[in-house]
């Protein structure tokens, strides 16, 4: 089967509320709008991906075994409306961490691209056909520096980001939107990478 394109989603501040350092389901909440918008995508045929830093592992704020448990939480929840993300991958690590294990300058906090890079390998994506949507510079870098092309919204950290001090074309920069489900709109993601042949590679469950 020949690599398929995919959404790389930033998790806090796209998919759920940014409240900073989010490290258990109870504070889970997801941004208005999300759920049907990742619907959206998979009924397009899209590979969805979140790619998250989690430097609240490095920094002892929570354990990395929480966050796939967190990551579980949200799958209930989009699910809830009919959406799935196909892949989580996070980043536990940061240099100045607290925990020694986790406290290192590693190939995978965003925004270097080695979360991209890994799901590309495991799930055998087409980066220069996929998209990378966040709220920060770092998650449209991560996505620029693999050829996709990059949305920042909004919702997060994006309200505080000044769009025009963006360069466009070094971030691969399609636009600036809302939310995730502006993106979906405004850049038609809803009618999927290659329209002739989405039926194909588009899965419901
Ligand atoms: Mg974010
Ligand atoms: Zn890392």
């Amino acid at each position: 089967m020949a690599p398929r394109p995919a959404v790389f989603l930033d998790r806090d501040g796209v998919v759920i509320e940014d409240g900073h350092y989010v490290g258990s389901v109870d504070r889970v909440r997801l941004v208005p709008g999300s759920a049907p918008a990742v619907a959206a995508l998979n009924r397009a045929g899209w590979v969805v991906v979140v790619v998250t830093n989690q430097a609240g592992v490095a920094k002892g704020y929570f354990t990395d075994e929480s966050v796939p448990v967190v990551h579980a939480h949200i799958g209930e929840l989009l699910a809830e409306h009919g959406g799935r993300v196909d892949a989580f991958y996070h980043c536990p690590h940061h240099p100045d961490g607290e925990v020694a294990a986790y406290r290192l300058a590693c190939d995978c906090r965003k925004p270097k691209p080695g979360m991209l890079r890994r799901a590309a390998a495991e799930l055998d994506l087409d980066l220069g056909r996929s998209w990378m949507v966040g709220d920060r510079v770092s998650d449209l870098e991560a996505g620029a520096a693999v050829g996709a092309k990059t949305v920042l919204v909004r919702t997060g950290y994006g309200a505080e980001v000044d769009a025009g001090t963006l360069d466009r074309s070094a971030l691969n920069l399609a636009g600036v939107v809302e939310n995730l489900a502006a993106a979906v709109q405004r850049f038609e993601l809803g009618r999927g990478p290659h329209r002739r042949d989405a039926g194909a590679t588009s899965r419901t469950g």
